[in-house]
């Protein structure tokens, strides 16, 4: 296509679904999603991954993947270099407690995953009961104490677990061991991969059988000492309104939280924007918006008028 008006066009997502067996409903009951069953435990809401690769809801490009999107339209990501979309972004609901889990930076995965990205991610709790938790760290002091914490399962000593609540953000670089426990629901953004190597899985089963293990792949990757819990959780619940709050710029994206109420405008002036409604309802530039809708704002998509009653979770490549 190529003309200009093109990049007017919003990008809306159709979302694809993954079922866990730590998943539960609430993207049916609470996101008003047509899921595939309960265990559904992650929406991949804007995601060009060959594990799970979106199309186009309406439109010019409706019916094309996201991944057909980036290779025959690259006008639209303001011709961004890279062989893939960058960036991956998920709704997770964790029904029960996730396993525990690392990931790989990229030289790493790329020499040991054939060739694929390694992964950076960061989270907006989106909800999450009174009291809650997740594991955000460890407390080895050195790689020995590590390997034996790890070999020797001893777990309560090992993982660092932190309260959270909703609002909360968390930015998790590779090397991070982390999890989700039952009951938090978030919103993660997160580079395009799908490498996780499992630290522990509180010994559960899968059609009778443990699910695999990457003990020795864990212990590679694990950064010792862990990063500070200061470092790493980050509260955004004193937003301003009607602003873009920046919550993190790394070297692979930006994260921000939009909380309109009223009206608001601002210039698309990245590569391309994503957004993800995830409370309320409203509109952009006329057109009706609702929770649970994630669209693309292509290069020169110039102002972006938002009106009504809704938080946003808007993200970029850096
Ligand atoms: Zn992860």
């Amino acid at each position: 296509m190529g003309n200009a008006d093109a990049n007017k066009e919003i990008l809306f997502m159709t979302p694809v679904f993954k079922q866990m067996i730590w998943g539960g409903n609430k993207l049916g009951t609470k996101w008003g999603y047509e899921i595939p069953g309960d265990n559904t435990g992650e929406c991949w809401a804007v995601s060009a991954h060959p594990n799970g690769d979106c199309t186009v809801k309406e439109g010019t490009f409706a019916g094309k993947t996201l991944s057909q999107l980036w290779r025959e339209e690259p006008q639209i990501f303001g011709n961004v270099e890279g062989d893939r979309f960058p960036l991956l972004i998920k709704i997770i609901d964790a029904n029960d407690d996730l396993s525990i889990q690392v990931h790989p930076d990229d030289v790493y995965a790329n020499a040991n995953e054939q060739g694929s990205l390694g992964k950076t991610e960061c989270w907006y709790i989106l909800d999450a009961p009174e009291g809650a938790t997740l594991v955000i760290g460890h407390n080895a002091r050195d790689n020995a104490e590590l390997e034996d914490m790890i070999q020797n399962g001893r777990w309560d000593e090992f993982l660092r677990e932190v309260p959270v609540k909703k609002g909360d953000f968390i930015q998790i670089d590779p090397g991070t061991v982390h999890a989700i426990k039952g009951g938090i629901e978030i919103l993660e953004t997160q580079q395009n991969s799908d490498i996780t190597y499992r630290v522990y899985d509180y010994g559960r089963l899968q059609d009778g059988k443990p699910r695999e293990l990457h003990i020795d792949k864990s212990i590679e990757v694990i950064t010792v000492p862990a990063k500070s819990v200061e470092e790493s959780v980050i509260n955004v619940s004193a937003d301003r309104k009607n602003e873009m709050n920046l919550l993190i710029s790394c070297s692979y994206y930006k994260v921000w939280k939009l909380d309109v109420d009223g009206s608001m405008e601002t210039e698309q002036d990245y590569p391309f924007l994503i957004l993800s409604v995830v409370e309320g309802d409203g509109t952009i530039n006329g057109q009706a918006l609702r929770k649970g809708d994630h669209f693309i704002l292509p290069s020169g998509f110039g102002k972006a008028q938002f009106a009504g009653k809704m938080e946003l979770i808007a993200s970029t490549v850096c």
